[in-house]
């Protein structure tokens, strides 16, 4: 039995962002990774960056490094947090998938089938909520004969030259792989959405606008929404949104609005 003062499930972000801030005041922890470290992120699509600026996409007492872009790729995010892990000596144990968690006396215990069990009294659970892909059982499904592909499966455009595509979804992955589609030579992309996605733009005269919009969100909607105004894109031919801002829409919907750039959004 491995027994341990913290163990954390995940070396995703908030697992090394847990270790990290733990590390920073002298507490020891292990993070147990089924995979590898930022492994969410080494499986995305090529053309991924970041969509929340690395000035608020850092993790507890680090920086990127000097001339990491504003809005970091994939494999930028994912050097960074190997680095993470070296800078504050975090100890990750990889390829260890926890099965069970079970109460044992005052602690908990791990099981995991290839590093048998791990014991601790406190666990921290940083296993990720976007890691498993789901397709809707849309009725017929079965009866497709085209290519159905998950998000989490597309790479790049390479396979789709000539195709006419129907992306599913216009939040920020459904936008930015039709976007994806259109540069890398599809016949033809549409995007279905069920309601017009409200869009705020990531950036605003090249500075990122998630610091204003979280600074914002603390402020009064009548005077927060004026800078922070929900684009429509009524002028490639989606039905008009309400055009609120940014703090009545999160206030009034369930979901967070995508965040694009100007290419992404400018009529054909
Ligand atoms: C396409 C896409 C783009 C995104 N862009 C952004 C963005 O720009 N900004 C932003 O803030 N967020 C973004 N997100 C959300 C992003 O995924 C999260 O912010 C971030 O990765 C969540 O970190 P996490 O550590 O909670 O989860 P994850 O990154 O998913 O990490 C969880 C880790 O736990 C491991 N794990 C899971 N189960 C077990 C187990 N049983 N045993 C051991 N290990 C396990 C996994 O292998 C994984 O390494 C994006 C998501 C997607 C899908």
């Amino acid at each position: 039995m491995n027994e341990q003062r913290v163990l954390i499930v995940g070396a995703g972000p908030a697992g090394l962002a847990a270790a990290g801030a733990l590390a920073h005041l002298g507490i020891k922890s292990l993070i147990l990774e089924r995979d590898s470290v930022g492994s969410s992120w080494r499986g995305r699509y090529d053309r991924l960056r970041l969509n929340s600026s690395r000035w608020t996409s850092k993790l507890p007492h680090s920086r990127y490094k000097r001339g990491t872009p504003l809005f970091p790729t994939r494999e930028q995010l994912v050097q960074y947090l190997e680095e993470y892990v070296a800078q504050h000596e975090l100890d990750v144990r990889p390829q260890i998938s926890v099965e069970r968690i079970d109460p044992d006396g005052d602690s908990w215990r791990l099981e995991t089938p290839s590093a048998g069990s791990f014991r601790a009294p406190q666990v921290i659970v940083a296993a990720g909520f976007e890691h498993t892909p789901v397709i809707p059982d849309w009725p017929g499904r079965e009866l497709y004969r085209g290519r159905l592909l998950h998000a989490a499966d597309y790479r790049n455009a390479e396979s789709f030259r000539g195709a006419d595509v129907l992306v599913v979804g216009p939040g920020c992955s459904g936008m930015e792989i039709a976007y994806d589609l259109v540069e890398g030579g599809a016949m033809r992309v549409r995007l279905a959405a069920r309601t017009p996605p409200g869009i705020v733009l990531r950036a605003q005269g090249g500075l990122p606008t998630d610091p204003i919009a979280i600074a914002l969100l603390r402020v009064p909607p009548r005077i927060a929404d004026a800078p922070m105004r929900i684009v429509s894109l009524s002028a490639s031919g989606a039905p008009e949104n309400s055009r609120s801002g940014l703090s009545l829409w999160v206030l009034s919907q369930t979901t967070c609005p995508v965040s694009a750039s100007v290419a992404m959004i400018r009529p054909s």
